[in-house]
């Protein structure tokens, strides 16, 4: 493919930032990603990758080794907090790709080396953005600037470049917060219980989703849902503790205790929403993931839309070309909306796989069989 001179400015390397760029330098385009943190750490977090995700790390070559440092789960169960009874056992293959749980540092690494050397540049903090018509000039907090000729705001769901288009709004506290843990397994094996590969417990009012996070099966990881009336801290989490886990499950299932019991550090996350923005792009700025539709992270899908974002903007800006942006990002819009706006309704109610039901809708979609919807479809 020949090389394109016309530059692309990604603003964040998240998850939908990285793969954005690493999709459009394959496809042959100029992309550099500005990330404002100094550098990622080893956060103590888990993701789910699922085979619509899988489908799209096989575009760039990444698919096997995702595969490689995670745990491949056979069934996602549901089970009754207090009973342990079976409320559903949902398979995970027959998807057309693998279902993969993973170390979200480890993950979100293994994106940020698949970017061209020198194009992903840390320490970028965006503070102004001038979209002038002709092209974009971009202002970080360190005083530097660069011109681009489009801009992706994958900056999460605090966006500068939302707040560009649409005006500063905080976003919506759910009146939830989720714990997080990593567990090393090794502390697990004093107990008689079957620890499963992945396996939801719901209560009446909170929940606790449990997996392992690597291929060896050494680190299990849990986090919650738990309401939690105000969130009263301008921190993105706090520290929680044991003792505040043992308090908020109480009675729970004996598997539930054991966790609890071997945590030796948990975070307390708030989780924020918005509603469904009234525009993704404007000029030569366009939005992807979070950024244009954060969601509660209960279906565990909120970074696999950021991604499969990322693939159909780059199908979008492939048809067009960088001079025909205008058309790619409403293309882009019109094809992802709907189903980014269904992923989100549902996640939000937190329902899904609660009962035995077929998740190929979201499973076994794959963003680059769908036909594209034109601009007139909107
Ligand atoms: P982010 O991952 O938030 O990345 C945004 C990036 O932009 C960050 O690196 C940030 O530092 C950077 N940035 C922000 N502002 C600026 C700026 N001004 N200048 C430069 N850089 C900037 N999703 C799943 O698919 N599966 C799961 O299992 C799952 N579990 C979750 C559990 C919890 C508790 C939570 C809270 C979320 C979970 N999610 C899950 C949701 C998922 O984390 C998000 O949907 C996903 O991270 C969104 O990706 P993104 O690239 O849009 O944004």
């Amino acid at each position: 493919m020949t090389e394109r001179k016309e530059k692309i400015a990604i603003i964040g390397a998240g998850l939908g930032g990285a793969v954005a760029g690493a999709l459009l330098q394959h496809s042959g385009f100029d992309v550099d990603v500005y990330e404002q943190a100094p550098s990622f750490s080893r956060l103590g977090a888990g993701i789910h990758m699922g085979p619509n995700v899988l489908k799209i790390f096989e575009r760039f070559g990444v698919d096997k080794q995702v595969v490689a440092i995670s745990s491949t789960p056979s069934h996602w169960f549901s089970r009754d907090g207090l009973t342990g009874d079976y409320l559903s056992r949902i398979p995970l293959d027959g998807y057309g790709a693998t279902y993969c749980t993973v170390h979200r540092g480890d993950l979100q690494a293994l994106q940020c080396d698949q970017l061209k050397p020198g194009t992903l540049h840390f320490g970028k903090k965006l503070v102004r953005i001038d979209d002038n018509g002709t092209d974009v000039m971009l202002e970080f907090e360190d005083g530097t600037s660069v011109r681009a000729d489009i801009v992706i705001g994958a900056d999460g769901i605090n966006s500068k470049v939302r707040e560009t288009l649409l005006g500063y709004e905080k976003p919506n506290y759910s009146g939830w917060v989720g714990h997080r843990a990593l567990i090393s397994a090794e502390k697990l094996k004093k107990f008689d219980l079957e620890f499963e590969d992945c396996v939801k417990w719901w209560g009446p009012d909170r929940h606790m989703m449990v997996y392992y996070t690597t291929g060896r099966r050494d680190e299990y990881y849990y986090v919650t849902g738990v309401p939690h009336p105000a969130w009263e801290f301008d921190s993105a989490f706090v520290e929680s503790s044991r003792e505040e886990m043992a308090s908020e499950f109480e009675g729970y299932h004996p598997i539930i205790q054991a966790l609890i019991e071997s945590t030796d550090e948990v975070t307390k996350w708030p989780l924020f929403n918005r509603n469904p923005l009234p525009l993704w792009s404007r000029g030569r700025l366009v939005m992807l993931g979070d950024a244009c539709h954060p969601m509660k992270p209960h279906m565990a899908q909120g970074a696999a839309m950021a991604i499969e974002d990322a693939a159909m903007l780059t199908r979008c800006l492939e048809e067009t070309g960088i001079s025909g942006y205008a058309t790619a990002f409403k293309l882009y819009e019109v094809n992802r909306r709907d189903r980014a706006t269904r992923v989100q309704t549902v996640s939000n109610a937190n329902t899904f796989l609660l009962h035995q039901e077929d998740p190929s809708w979201v499973y076994g979609y794959d963003v680059y069989a769908q036909p594209l919807k034109s601009e007139s479809a909107a």
